[in-house]
């Protein structure tokens, strides 16, 4: 039989509880009358950018069809957690959380999560973020899937780029635009690897 020192950093020993934890996680996704896939596009909307708030967008995160997004989107709606607002010309839309929908997304077993994380260690969670941050993305890779990563790792991203707008003091090349400093932490359908 195995010690605990014999099987530690075991590919199985992580992999396994990282499967069990999200079971568990996901088991209480069904609580306050919601589904899983209402609570993941809950989840979405509060990280995504302004770019990246449209029902498309979220299609792509999800990696579900469009008429199961449109579906998850009227029922978010219909039960006051999300809005819908013209985007631009185009007629497309934008999608933001309500009070209610914030308020909701406060008791969601995720974002309970990060505080829990935030008792671990700071060695543990930078190893942690580092860890994840790597098999995330090699399975991104894998799949031929959007990065949704955040500024600091884009390559359309100039630090700084537009110091003295009002709305920066950053730049997005990409969209010519200026990003404030809380935007820079949101992800984005538009992310590209800087590496
Ligand atoms: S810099 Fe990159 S991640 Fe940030 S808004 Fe522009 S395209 Fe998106």
């Amino acid at each position: 039989m195995s010690s605990d020192e014999d099987v530690a950093g075991d590919g199985r020993m992580i992999a396994w509880p990282l499967e069990r934890l999200a079971r568990v996680l996901r088991a209480r996704e069904h609580e306050d009358g919601l589904t899983p896939a209402q609570r993941e596009a809950l989840r979405y909307l509060a990280r995504a950018n302004r770019f990246s708030n449209t029902p498309g967008a979220l299609t792509r995160y999800l990696g579900a069809t469009k008429g199961t997004i449109s579906q998850t989107v009227m029922a978010l709606e219909r039960k006051g957690l999300i809005a819908k607002a013209a985007r631009d010309a185009k007629k497309s839309v934008r999608l933001t959380l309500t009070d209610k929908g914030r308020g909701t997304l406060a008791s969601d077993p995720w974002v309970q999560l990060e505080a829990a994380v935030e008792e671990l260690g700071g060695k543990t969670r930078r190893r942690m973020q580092r860890g994840v941050e790597e098999l995330l993305a090699r399975e991104v890779t894998r799949g031929g899937l959007a990065s949704f990563g955040i500024c600091a790792s884009c390559r359309f991203f100039r630090e700084k780029g537009r110091d003295g707008d009002a709305k920066g003091p950053h730049l997005c090349m990409l969209f010519d635009d200026a990003l404030s400093n809380e935007e820079t932490g949101h992800i984005c359908i538009e992310h590209a690897d800087a590496n």
